[in-house]
This record gives structure tokens, sequence and C-alpha cells, in this order.
């Protein structure tokens, strides 16, 4: 059976998507630890990131790059982290945090509650300088 994340994909189960190329896509986190909380995914559906063959894996870290950059564009923050879990959706993905303070990133941090309005006003603006970025 299809992830969850091969069906938002497939476009199946909507997202808030951010960015796509012919191997990757990426989408709002729906339970976001920050505004612009990005997942990037590769379309070929592989349970564990470091599962994915040498070229997959540095061509997707390749597009994360591209992603953070319009992230950083678009969200205020001092950076964009990074981070890899996969315990909860079997299928391979990096999850972009823009972050101003290091416990940002903790996991068991509150998660945002943020109105469709809000995901969609952020994708777009992480979408613009995406393609701004990639023309
Ligand atoms: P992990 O597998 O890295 O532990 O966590 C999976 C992440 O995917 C979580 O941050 C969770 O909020 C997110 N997630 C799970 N299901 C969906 C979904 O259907 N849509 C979106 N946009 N994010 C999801």
């Amino acid at each position: 059976m299809a992830t969850i994340f091969s069906r938002i994909i497939a476009g199946e189960i909507p997202s808030y998507k951010v960015a796509e190329n012919d191997q990757f896509f990426a989408f709002l986190d729906i339970n976001p630890m920050a505004k612009g909380h990005t997942l990037v995914v590769p379309k070929q559906e592989v349970d564990y990131l470091f599962d994915l063959d040498d070229k997959t894996l540095g061509d997707m870290q390749i597009f994360a790059k591209k992603v953070a950059k319009a992230i950083e564009k678009a969200v205020p923050c001092k950076r964009v982290g990074q981070m890899v879990i996969g315990l909860e959706v079997p299928h391979a993905h990096i999850h972009l945090i823009p972050i101003n303070k290091e416990s940002d990133m903790v996991l068991s941090n509150p998660k945002l509650k943020l109105a469709t309005e809000e995901f969609q006003e952020i994708a777009k603006k992480i979408n613009d300088a995406f393609a701004e970025e990639n023309k």
C-alpha cells in the first residue's frame, strides 16, 4: 500500500506544496514546530533515508538545500535546521525547520496550530522564493 507521503505526492491527499522536481517533493509539515517547517521527500518510496542509493541521497540533499534557501527568504529566521527522524511515516524524509535558537529544534516542543490561510500563505511565499531562485 502507498505511504501517506506517496499519496500526497500523487495529489490524492491535499498538502501545502512548496517545491517539486522530477525526483523530490517538498511540502509543509501539518504539525509544524515553526512556521515554514517543511518536509522534503523522494518520489521513490523508500522507508529509511539512509537506504537511499548514494546518488539519490546526494541529489535529495542538494534539493533540500535549495528549499532551505527559499525558506530563509520567505520566513524570518536565523537559520534553517535540518533533522531526520522517520519513526512516524515509513517514507524517507528530511525536516527543514526555521530556527532562531537551539531549543527550536527540540522535538517535544508543542506544535503550532495554524489556520489553513496561514499554511497557504507560507507555502506560497516559499514556493515563490524557490521559483525565483531556480528560474
Ligand atoms: P517522523 O516520521 O519524521 O517522525 O515524522 C513525520 C512527520 O510527518 C511529522 O512531523 C508529522 O507531523 C508529519 N506528517 C504526518 N502525516 C502528515 C500528513 O498527512 N501531512 C503532512 N503535511 N505532514 C504529515
